[in-house]
């Protein structure tokens, strides 16, 4: 990994542990109240880190470029999924360690209406947390749209950390300094304004910078490929591999946009972009309907999945609707005259519904492009690559100093699973291959 990224990875890594952790050990410096026991002093302690990185949360998802770069939105997103889970097993232990220890802020008073606003609302922000989780975990399970899943999720995060941070002021136990009871309602205006930002001044942005629909043109395999084009503005460059969040119908200011690879060449001099979207849901269903001439938006770039790092050849791994990147990749190397060797392995169920079929084969006639197909249901007479991609098609296939090639892999996540392991066994270091997942939740 080349030094500037892993210098990166480390300074926003540690503006990650700051953002934690120095508001904690900022409730230890200056004046402080008679010291308790241990059980509530450390309960205390795990409550105000559960919630920092709760707040923290609201960071994470804001899909600023600077911050996702490094490391790519889905590994972020997994970070948020773990780091979440942490959050909130350590501001549910918070009470459990209180009543563990039998303390008496965990005293019921006789009456509900007696019961302190402090407590209320931790009350109601661990009942949110749980419904987030709960949610979160078994979203598919429990049956639940996406788009009403995402709306739930940011109302119970916001009640959650609200309502946290409602409690933290109600005991106030250690925010006897003005100086502290600042650095918490700093970070909680730092917090709202993250939303803020998300929510009102990212789609005020894309409001001014709109694109149109130029094209639709339909691809095999129940897909089908929008062309865009800025409209007023210049558009944005993107690298090849890399991914934006689409809004088709209703303003910027929709709560859920859809994510999709771009699938044109990353050398379009006019701005233009193309996503290549599969018939999967409600929404990629709708996409045939979509009008030339429509009012779209898009926000982007996104994503570390792309070309540009030194190496001898590239070897694009893509499995179904995974080609999408991989073809951005092909037409800009070919534009960009590319002359090293290109390896496309290419999964998918049958010979008919492979997207790009005929456009990836005429791309051979500007690169040095081999393409291998691996189909699980091959037609009759088929005598390529049959069932799925292994390291036995790799060692089939690939030139053998394999630790010298750069891979990209985009499929399902069983595929990618599995190539990656299949790639870990031929020795091939992690550095060298780079993977694209289609599912963030
Ligand atoms: C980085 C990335 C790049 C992608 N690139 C492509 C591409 O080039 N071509 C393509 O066809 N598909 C791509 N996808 C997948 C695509 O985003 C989903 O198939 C699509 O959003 C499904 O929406 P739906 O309403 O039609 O289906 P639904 O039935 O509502 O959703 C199917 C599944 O897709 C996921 N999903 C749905 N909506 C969203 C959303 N707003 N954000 C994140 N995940 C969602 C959920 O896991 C859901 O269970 C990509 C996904 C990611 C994360």
């Amino acid at each position: 990994m080349p030094f500037r990224d892993l210098l990166n990875k480390a300074v926003w890594a540690a503006i990650y542990l700051l953002f934690i952790l120095a508001p904690l050990f900022a409730l230890l410096a200056g004046r402080l109240p008679p010291s308790r026991d241990f059980g509530t002093e450390f309960s205390v302690a795990i409550g105000y880190s559960g919630l920092a990185m709760m707040g923290l949360q609201f960071g994470l998802t804001a899909r600023f470029r600077y911050v996702t770069e490094p490391w790519g939105e889905d590994v972020i997103y997994h970070f948020h999924r773990r780091i979440s889970l942490l959050a909130v097993g350590l501001v549910v232990t918070h009470p459990l360690i209180l009543f563990a220890i039998g303390s008496n802020k965990l005293a019921m008073p006789e009456s509900i209406r007696d019961v302190p606003w402090g407590a209320r609302f931790a009350m109601l922000s661990i009942c949110s947390l749980i419904a987030l989780v709960v949610m979160a975990l078994w979203r598919t399970k429990l049956r639940i749209r996406y788009e009403i899943w995402h709306l739930t999720h940011i109302v119970l995060a916001v009640v959650a950390v609200a309502a946290g941070m409602l409690h933290m002021a109600g005991w106030g136990f250690y925010l006897i300094d003005p100086w502290k009871r600042a650095l918490w309602i700093g970070m909680t205006v730092f917090w709202i304004g993250l939303l803020l930002y998300v929510r009102i001044f990212k789609p005020l942005f894309m409001l001014r910078r709109p694109y149109r629909v130029a094209g639709l043109r339909t691809e095999r395999g129940d897909t089908a490929t929008l062309v865009m084009r800025p409209d007023g503005h210049p558009g944005f460059r993107f690298k090849p591999g890399q991914f934006g969040w689409l809004t088709l119908w209703g303003s910027p200011f929709r709560i859920t946009g859809h994510p999709f690879s771009f699938s044109s060449s990353a050398e379009a001099a006019d701005g233009r972009v193309e996503m290549t979207i599969r018939n999967l849901g409600d929404f990629t269903s709708a996409i045939p309907k979509v009008a030339v001439g429509q009012r779209v938006y898009l926000d982007g770039p996104y994503g570390a999945f792309t070309i540009g790092h030194p190496a001898d050849m590239h070897v694009l791994i893509a499995g179904g609707i995974g080609i999408t990147p991989m073809m951005s990749m092909i037409l800009t190397l070919a534009d960009r005259g590319d002359k090293r060797p290109l390896i496309l392995l290419y999964g998918g169920k049958d010979w008919e519904s492979l997207t790009f079929r005929e456009e990836l084969e005429a791309q051979k006639a500007r690169l040095d492009l081999t393409i291998v197909y691996v189909l699980s249901n091959p037609p009759e007479g088929w005598t390529g690559e049959r069932g799925r991609i292994t390291a036995d098609v790799f060692r089939r296939h690939l030139p053998p100093r394999y630790a010298d090639h750069e891979y990209f892999i985009c499929g399902p996540n069983v595929m990618m699973d599995a190539i990656e392991a299949a790639l870990g066994q031929m020795q091939v270091p992690i550095s060298k291959y780079h993977s694209e997942r289609y599912s963030f939740v």
